[in-house]
């Protein structure tokens, strides 16, 4: 069986720009794969030796009844339960806040592998600029840009190193 891994994250951060880098094929899988909830937001893919499947969030239109933050939530946390493990997107250029620090808080409670990534760091220089995203406690934090192409190789075998 293949690892799953999870992109969550606070909307607008690159989730899906990530996970249209990181899948090939989409749309197909979930009928082999039991367990995994009737969703379209799953892909397939493979990067250098490694072979996974992804899966997306935060896709969904607002419910007027539950409000968009319940629902991503809901998605988030389902996610996270059925993945092996959980790539953090953080944005490089917008900086931590307080929705970062309660997804942070909720992956740390849940003792699940998470990779914490900062996204859209191209031309960015790591250490002086990434290193306030360390006061959310999940330790070192990985350099990439989904919309460049950049650190996509690292970022799956970082995430698959924590299984
Ligand atoms: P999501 O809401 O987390 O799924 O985020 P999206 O993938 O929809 O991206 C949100 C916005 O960020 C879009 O305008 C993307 O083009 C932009 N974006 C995504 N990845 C990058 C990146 O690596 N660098 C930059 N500069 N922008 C990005
Ligand atoms: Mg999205």
């Amino acid at each position: 069986m293949k690892p799953v891994i999870a992109l969550v994250g606070r909307p607008n951060v690159g989730k899906s720009t990530l996970f249209n880098r990181l899948t090939k094929t989409r749309d197909a899988i979930v009928a082999d794969f039991a367990g995994l909830t009737r969703d379209r937001h799953y892909g397939n893919g493979k990067l250098g030796e490694h072979e996974y499947i992804v899966i997306d969030t935060g896709g969904f239109e607002p419910d007027a009844q539950s409000g968009i933050y319940k629902e991503m939530a809901k998605q988030t946390r389902q996610a996270v339960a059925e993945a092996d493990v959980v790539i953090f997107v953080v944005d490089a250029r917008a900086g931590v806040n307080a929705q970062d620090h309660d997804i942070a808080k909720y992956l740390r409670k849940l003792g699940k592998p998470a990779l914490l990534t900062a996204n859209k760091a191209e031309g960015m220089t790591e250490g002086v600029q990434l290193s306030e995203f360390f006061e959310l406690g999940l330790g070192e934090v990985l350099a990439v840009s989904a919309a460049h192409g950049q650190g996509m190789r690292t970022l799956v075998d970082s995430a698959l190193a924590l299984l």
